[in-house]
């Protein structure tokens, strides 16, 4: 995807033009991935922009540098004040909003101490992620040969920017071999979760997904779809699952702020149908991000609905 621009990026406390939010070769970022970031999205809804679990992402962004002991030098109030400027100042109706707080320019040392906390946010527009028709058809996916990271290694509740070095070689894989996403199994051979998504199973009307000591990222998606499934009356089973559960499974999807809810037509060539549950949760996740049927005051941060040029 190539980015389609918007005008300005809040850098350190003060909004930038798109070019100029640039960083120094020499920052320990660059070098040591010593990076924590977050994505949200912000949707249109029928009462203006809205931005969906802006206080949960924020919280898990301030959560991953507690663990990396990065010291925002923000409040979680002016981060989220910081991000609904950002919106407004690019006048975004709709958007992917990416907020990033790393290791900047001072030492390369892999002592990451002497080096400053930087906090950047950016926002453009950012459709499927998965592929135009992903959310509707379905996608292929493969069972990668790439394990995620033990929970002793790099902690996977941290959305760190070295990471994804690992969603990358899953996602490599998957893509020469011709599917659109990989799962990662965890260091003990059970299920994880996507590059870039977390995943559920459906299995005779009931639900399943891997718990977080499976080396997953705690997602917001993964968050909301529960309490949907839940509160629809499906039965919601956190527990290991195997791979042979993929490939017996009713129904599989996977989930994440960008993907959003999108059916899996097939794990390792098995195929699976894209199915009444996976349909049914993918419905009620859409009405919840733009505000539609049961009313969510506490999932949503509106902006006014004036000035959108999107
Ligand atoms: N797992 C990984 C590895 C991810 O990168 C993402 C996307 N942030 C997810 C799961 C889904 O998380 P969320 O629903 O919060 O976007």
């Amino acid at each position: 995807m190539a980015f389609a621009k918007t005008e300005t990026i809040w850098m350190n406390g003060r909004l930038v033009p798109w070019d100029q939010a640039t960083v120094h070769v020499l920052s320990h970022v660059v070098h040591y991935g010593s990076c924590i970031f977050d994505g949200v999205r912000c949707y249109k809804t029928e009462r203006g922009p809205a931005v969906f679990r802006l206080r949960d992402h924020v919280e898990r962004l301030f959560d991953g540098c507690r663990i990396y002991r990065m010291e925002i030098p923000y409040t979680r109030d002016q981060v989220e004040a910081a991000i609904l400027e950002t919106i407004r100042a690019n006048r975004m109706e709709a958007c992917y909003i990416r907020p990033l707080v790393f290791r900047g320019y001072e030492s390369l040392g892999v002592d990451p101490f002497p080096c400053p906390i930087d906090v950047a946010i950016a926002v453009w527009p950012w459709g499927a992620y998965l592929g135009k028709d992903a959310n509707e058809k379905g996608v292929d996916v493969m069972v990668s040969s790439w394990r995620r990271e033990a929970p002793d290694t790099l902690p996977a509740m941290a959305k760190a920017s070295a990471n994804y070095m690992n969603s990358q070689l899953i996602r490599m894989e998957a893509a020469v071999n011709g599917y659109a996403e990989g799962i990662a199994l965890d260091a003990y051979g059970y299920v994880s979760e996507g590059s870039g998504e977390n995943i559920f199973l459906v299995k005779r009307g009931a639900l399943y997904t891997p718990p977080l000591t499976a080396s997953i990222l705690p997602g917001i998606t993964r968050d909301t779809v529960a309490t949907i499934a839940r509160e629809v009356g499906h039965t919601l089973v956190e527990e290991r699952v195997i791979r042979s559960d993929l490939y017996l499974a009713d129904e599989v999807f996977m989930c994440g702020t960008a993907a959003e809810v999108t059916p899996l037509r097939s794990v390792d060539d098995h195929e699976l149908g894209v199915g009444p549950i996976t349909r049914e949760l993918q419905n009620e996740y859409l009405d919840a991000v733009h505000g539609r049927g049961r009313s969510r005051p506490e999932w949503h941060d509106r902006l006014p609905a004036h000035t959108y040029r999107r």
